[in-house]
């Protein structure tokens, strides 16, 4: 009788004993699933703008390349990679045009390309904006990549952490900070989190014929690519 007794104690604990392992299991696992979805909900979309195209094509590089056409191939290859990655993404163009709806003057069409362009990331619920664009000096010394941020907070520290892999992974050695993007007005209307990446200087000889290889185009998408999604799962 007595080890009768004991032996339905026994499996009366390890009945408890297995309910709480497995509810502290799952539990476990609810919290980390909310845990990871909590930031994915928060940017839900990544909006990949590739600046200017079309009518405006932003700088002119050294070997007479327009910066539109860098900006259009480095943000498709970024596009492409984030998808397979696993995260939602939309782009401003896919081709060399300008997404202008008004304007007969050019420079009636940039005013309007460039209110589109912030409608479109105003308009995309949860969106974090990845501007790319090219950079140029008339001193040819200069070189290396710089980000920009739409605003202090997230913004900025998107920037921070983009700036900091860039240098070390491509521009060992470059005291370049990222900056709040004061001037820029796809950056100054942005009621989104956003970053401007200026990949580089179209007017330094050595870095725009790395801008123009395909091998280090896709150096740079991968430090991009890895650190927006890093920042989307903390
Ligand atoms: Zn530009």
């Amino acid at each position: 009788m007595k080890i009768r007794k004991l032996m339905s104690v026994l499996l009366f604990y390890t009945l408890v004993v297995g309910i709480f392992l497995t509810a502290a299991y799952w539990g476990s696992r609810a919290t980390t699933v909310i845990a990871r979805k909590i930031p994915l909900e928060r940017y839900a979309t990544v909006v990949i703008d590739a600046g200017h195209g079309g009518v405006g094509g932003g700088a002119t590089s050294c070997s007479g390349k327009l910066e539109s056409t860098f900006n259009l191939e480095i943000a498709l290859r970024l596009n492409d990679l984030m998808r397979l990655m696993g995260v939602h993404t939309k782009m401003v163009r896919t081709s060399d045009i300008s997404v202008h709806t008004q304007g007969e003057t050019i420079a009636a069409k940039k005013v309007s390309d460039l209110k589109n362009r912030v409608n479109l990331v105003n308009g995309t619920e949860n969106a974090l904006l990845v501007s790319i664009h090219q950079n140029t000096f008339s001193d040819s010394r200069y070189s290396g990549a710089q980000v920009f941020y739409a605003q202090e907070g997230e913004g900025q520290q998107l920037a921070e952490q983009l700036q900091s892999a860039l240098v070390h992974s491509l521009n060992p050695g470059s005291n370049r900070r990222c900056k709040p993007a004061d001037g820029i007005y796809l950056m100054e209307h942005l009621e989104r989190t956003g970053v401007l990446i200026e990949c580089g200087f179209l007017s330094n000889t050595e870095e725009e014929a790395k801008l123009r290889s395909a091998i280090y185009q896709k150096q740079l998408i991968c430090v991009i690519a890895a650190t927006v999604s890093n920042f989307l799962d903390r």
